[in-house]
C-alpha cells in the first residue's frame, strides 16, 4: 500500500541492486574473458607471422640454392660442350684433349675430374688416373643412358663415389657421336659433392634446420646436417617427394621428418633446367621459441591482469553484495516496523493510526482532483453481549472473522479496509460517490450476516452489523474529520434505526 507523505514507508527489496549487482558480475566476466580472448587472438596471430617469416627466409635460401646448384651444372656443361664438337671432328691430338681436361679442372675448383670414355666404356683422356689400367666405365648409370639415348642433351645423374678419387661426385655428362653418327663414348665433368658442402656450412638455419640438395627421384646428394640423410640414400618417402613436390615444383610446407623425426618447417624449389630439388627447413621448435617466450610473457602479465581484475572487482563486488545485504536487513526491519506501526496486531488488517493518514491523504487528493470520497463506518452489533455469552477469545476469533469479510471489500490500491477500534471497523473508498458507497455497505452488511457467525443474543440468532456510509467530494478547506463525522452519525442513525441495517446521510442541499 503506497502512502505518500504518510511516515516510514517501507523499503523493498531492490531488484535495481540485485540487476547492478548481476550487471556488475557481468561486466568482470566479459573484461576477464576479452582480455582473455584478445590476447589469445594476438598470440595466435604473432605465431603465424613467425611462421611465415620463416617460410619466406626458407624460400629465399632454398632459391639461393638452386640458383648456385644451376651454376654449378652449367659450368661443368660448358666444360662439355667445348669438348663433345672437338671429340667429334677428331682432329685435335690426345695431348691436347688431355692439356684441355686439365685447364677445366684446374679453372673450375667444383670439378672433381674430367674424362672422356670411347663406346665400350674404356678411359681414353682424363684429369685422374684411372684405379687399374682395364678401368672400364661402360656399367655407369649415365654411361648406359647416353649409349642408349640418341639425345645428346646434359644429364646429369645421381651421384656415385668416384673410381679415381673415391670421394662423392655427381656426374654431369653427355653423348658423343663418330662421322656416321653412331654413338662413339661419353663425355663426364663430375662435380664436386664437397661443393656444396662448402657452400651450404656458411647459412645459419638454427642448430636443428637443415639444407637439402637431391635428385628429382629423392636421392639425396648432399645434406646437411650429416648426421643422417646422407650422400646417395633416398628420401623418396618423405611428405615432400609424395605430396608437395607432386602438387608443384615450389612451395612451403611443414612436417615430421622422416629421416630423424624432427617437424619443421620447409621450402624447397624444382631445378628450371636440370633433375634436382632444393629443400631448406628450419625446426618448428626453434621457429617458434622466441615467440613461445614471448607468448609466455604476455600470456602470464594478461593472467595477473585478470587476476588483479577478478581480486579488485571481486572485492568491490563483494563490498556491494554487502552493502546490499545490509540494505536488505534493514528493508526487513523497516518492515517490520511498518507492520508493527500500522497493522492491527489482531486482524491484520490496517489499525487506527495508518488508517487516519490513509484519511489524510485520500482527503486531500479527492480535495485536489475534485473527486468523490466515501466513508463506510462499520459496528458489530450486541457484541458485549457476544463477549459476555462466549468469552472474549470467542469475541477475538469473532472480530477476526469480520476482519475476514471486510478484507475482501478493498478491490482498488487507495482502499481502505481497518479496524477503528473495539468492534468498530472503517472502509475508506477513493473515487466512490454515495451510490457506490450504499451499493458497498450493504453487501458488507449482506456479507456479515451471511457468514453465519452464531449469536443468540442478536434477535436474527447470529452475528450482525450496523453500517453508516457517507460520501462527498471535499472541498479544500474541508476537515476529514467531517467525513468520519457524517459517517458516524450514519452509523448511529443505523443502530438506532433497529441494527443490521445500513443508513446514509442524503445530503441536506
Ligand atoms: P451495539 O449493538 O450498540 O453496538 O452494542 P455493543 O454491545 O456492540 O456495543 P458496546 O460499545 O456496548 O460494547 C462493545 C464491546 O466490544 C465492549 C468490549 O468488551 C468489546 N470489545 C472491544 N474490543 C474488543 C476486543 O478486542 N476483543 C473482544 N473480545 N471484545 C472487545
Ligand atoms: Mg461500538
Ligand atoms: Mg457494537
Amino acid at each position: 500500500m503506497r502512502m505518500a507523505g504518510t511516515g516510514p514507508e517501507p523499503v523493498q527489496d531492490n531488484p535495481g541492486t540485485r540487476r547492478s549487482l548481476w550487471l556488475a558480475y557481468a561486466l568482470l566476466l566479459v573484461a576477464g574473458l576479452g582480455a582473455i580472448l584478445v590476447n589469445l587472438a594476438q598470440v595466435l596471430d604473432s605465431k603465424q607471422l613467425y611462421l611465415r617469416e620463416a617460410d619466406k627466409a626458407n624460400a629465399n635460401l632454398a632459391y639461393s640454392i638452386a640458383q648456385h646448384a644451376q651454376e654449378s651444372i652449367k659450368e661443368a656443361d660448358i666444360v662439355l660442350s667445348a669438348l663433345v664438337p672437338l671429340l667429334e671432328r677428331g682432329e685435335t691430338s690426345a695431348d691436347t684433349i688431355d692439356q684441355l681436361l686439365l685447364t677445366f679442372k684446374q679453372r673450375s675448383p667444383q670439378l672433381a675430374g674430367v674424362f672422356v670414355y670411347d663406346a665400350e666404356g674404356r678411359w681414353l683422356h682424363y684429369t685422374n688416373p684411372p684405379p687399374a689400367a682395364d678401368a672400364n666405365n661402360s656399367d655407369r648409370a649415365y654411361f648406359q643412358h647416353h649409349r642408349y639415348s640418341v639425345s645428346r642433351d646434359t644429364e646429369v645423374n645421381s651421384p656415385l663415389r668416384s673410381r679415381s678419387t673415391g670421394e662423392w661426385i655427381l656426374p654431369v655428362s653427355r653423348r658423343f657421336n663418330d662421322k656416321e653418327g653412331r654413338f662413339a663414348g661419353v663425355v663426364l665433368a663430375s662435380i664436386r659433392v664437397d661443393h656444396f658442402r662448402e657452400f651450404y656450412k656458411h647459412f645459419d638455419i638454427g642448430a636443428q634446420g637443415s639444407i637439402l640438395i637431391t635428385m628429382n627421384d629423392g636421392t639425396i646428394i648432399y645434406r646437411r646436417p650429416e648426421d643422417v640423410g646422407g650422400t646417395g640414400e633416398s628420401m623418396a618417402g618423405s611428405y615432400m617427394f609424395q605430396y608437395d613436390l607432386k602438387r608443384s615444383p615450389v612451395g612451403v610446407g611443414g612436417s615430421i621428418s622422416t629421416l630423424d623425426g624432427v617437424d619443421r618447417v620447409y621450402a624447397y624449389r624444382a631445378l628450371d633446367q636440370f633433375p634436382l630439388v632444393t629443400a631448406v627447413s628450419m625446426s618448428r621448435q626453434e621457429v617458434l621459441a622466441e615467440w613461445g617466450r614471448k607468448a609466455a610473457m604476455v600470456g602470464s602479465l594478461v593472467a595477473v591482469l585478470v587476476l588483479a581484475l577478478i581480486g579488485v572487482g571481486g572485492g568491490l563486488v563483494a563490498r556491494m553484495r554487502k552493502r546490499m545485504a545490509v540494505a536488505q536487513s534493514i528493508a526487513q526491519e523497516n518492515r517490520e516496523l511498518f507492520h508493527l506501526a500500522n497493522r492491527d496486531s489482531l486482524t491484520g488488517i490496517a489499525n487506527r493510526r495508518q488508517f487516519d493518514q490513509a484519511l489524510q491523504v485520500e482527503f486531500h487528493r479527492a480535495a485536489t482532483v475534485g473527486s468523490p470520497l466515501a466513508l463506510v463506518m462499520i459496528d458489530v452489533d450486541y457484541f458485549k453481549a457476544y463477549n459476555d455469552r462466549y468469552g472474549h477469545q470467542a469475541g477475538d476469533a469473532c472480530l477476526k472473522a469480520v476482519s475476514d469479510v471486510l478484507r475482501r471489500f478493498k478491490v482498488r490500491a487507495g482502499d481502505t479496509v481497518a479496524r477503528y477500534g473495539g468492534e468498530e471497523f472503517t472502509v475508506l473508498l477513493p473515487h466512490t460517490d454515495l451510490a457506490g458507497a450504499r451499493l458497498v455497505a450493504e453487501r458488507i452488511r449482506q456479507a456479515v450476516y451471511e457468514r453465519g457467525l452464531t449469536h443468540s443474543d442478536n434477535p436474527v440468532g447470529v452475528v450482525t452489523v450496523s453500517v453508516g456510509a457517507h460520501s462527498l467530494v471535499p472541498n479544500p478547506d474541508d476537515r476529514p474529520e467531517q467525513l468520519l463525522e457524517w459517517a458516524d452519525t450514519a452509523l448511529y442513525r443505523a443502530k438506532s434505526g433497529g441494527r443490521n441495517r445500513v443508513c446514509l446521510l442524503e445530503p441536506t442541499s
